[in-house]
């Protein structure tokens, strides 16, 4: 919830600045891209200069979000202390990586975001956990400044709702979220082409791609997790792959999903999804990461096997505390003793190919 106070300043901030940069997190996904840029735009459309993008050295747009509007305003030299920050979608100050300076130096700095997790690093806080994303926030910032988004800026803040509730899936989805999608489809969204762009455009190699991943599954202790290695993606980009993981997450026998994917040689980015009881944000904050309940991630401390059993370790406790989503708490483990030894166990089967089960 956000103090009314809170909405006030902000809205006094934005409507009485000339510059604003408008920034979201490393590694955006479709709820980082479609508040920044729906935002931005719409700053832009007030006359103000806007300075778009996120801390990496060269930005990339994953292919997937290519047709969201105006991508050729992204990036260029930011300015080195702006009237005006606007951070979307990032939990924390780390998430802005290279452009931390540009935000400690600006005037005003505003946290626009929806994480549990959100440590209120900002001058003024605009930080809801039970918005399903932060577009949904974007989008009540430009209404209280007294606008209306346009088809474009509807387009953006559609499709982080549509990317963060999993096609308006996911347990986050509130009547709000839905009342929300429905006013952007009203101000003009093909929802139809925003679905074929971002979840049904894949290249051919993906197709192997998924087939290695999945092939190498395992099922232990109530986890599901597999990896992805830079030599697996066939002309895929691993930015395409952000849909794997609810792949896994779609094994009834699981209650939690981990989905590690090589970023650069030997290192590894984790993606968790809980189907149960399981906070996976509190599993990855153990890690130096973070997230929402149900869908986390981090940077891994080591290699797949490594991390993977100092990641079991953590969650098998949470597994046995929390019910299993049937109701049934997971069986009898495999690879881990029901007393867990003081010290981390057992090095998962990397090489041998078998599917380890329960049953
Ligand atoms: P994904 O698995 O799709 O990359 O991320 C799932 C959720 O966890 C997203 O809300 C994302 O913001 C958050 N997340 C992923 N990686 C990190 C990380 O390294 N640090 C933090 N704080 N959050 C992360
Ligand atoms: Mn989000």
């Amino acid at each position: 919830m956000i103090d009314e106070k809170e909405w006030a300043r902000a809205v006094d901030v934005l409507t009485g600045c000339t510059e604003v940069a408008v920034a979201c997190h490393v590694f955006p996904d479709g709820d980082a891209l479609g508040s920044m840029i729906g935002l931005g735009h719409f700053l832009r459309r007030q006359g103000k200069k806007v300075w778009m993008g996120w801390g990496s050295p060269v930005l990339r747009v994953p292919p997937q979000f290519g047709f969201l509007p105006g991508l050729d305003l992204l990036g260029g030299e930011p300015p080195a202390a702006p009237e005006v920050f606007v951070a979307v979608d990032c939990a924390n100050l780390d998430r802005l990586d290279l452009l931390q300076p540009v935000f400690r130096a600006a005037g005003t700095r505003v946290n626009l975001d929806h994480h549990a997790t959100n440590d209120h690093f900002g001058d003024i806080n605009l930080v809801d956990p039970r918005a399903a994303s932060s577009c949904e926030l974007a989008y009540e910032l430009v209404l209280r400044m007294g606008g209306v988004p346009d088809a474009e800026e509807a387009t953006c803040f559609y499709t982080g709702i549509v990317t963060d509730t999993g096609r308006f899936q996911y347990s986050n989805t509130s009547p709000a979220t839905l009342r929300t999608a429905a006013d952007l489809r009203e101000l003009g969204v093909d929802h139809t082409r925003v679905a074929n762009e971002i979840f049904e455009s894949s290249p051919f190699g993906y197709l192997h791609t998924v087939g290695t991943v999945l092939g190498r599954a395992r099922l232990q202790d109530g986890v599901v997790w597999s990896w992805l290695d830079l030599r697996d993606l066939n002309g895929t980009r691993l930015d395409e792959a952000e849909d794997m993981i609810n792949l896994l997450r779609a094994v009834r026998e699981a209650g939690v999903a981990v989905l590690l994917k090589e970023t650069e040689p030997g290192r590894y980015k984790v993606s968790m999804r809980s189907r149960g009881d399981v906070d996976v944000a509190g599993v990855a904050a153990a890690f130096g990461g973070g997230g929402h309940p149900k869908a986390a991630g981090f940077t891994a401390p080591g290699g797949v096997e490594e991390t993977m059993n100092a990641l079991r370790a953590t969650l098998y406790p949470q597994m046995v505390a929390a019910a299993a989503p049937t109701g049934v708490p997971p069986e009898a483990p495999v690879g881990l003793p029901a007393e867990l030894p003081a010290e981390a166990p057992v090095a998962a089967d990397r090489d041998s190919g078998g599917r380890d089960t329960a049953g």
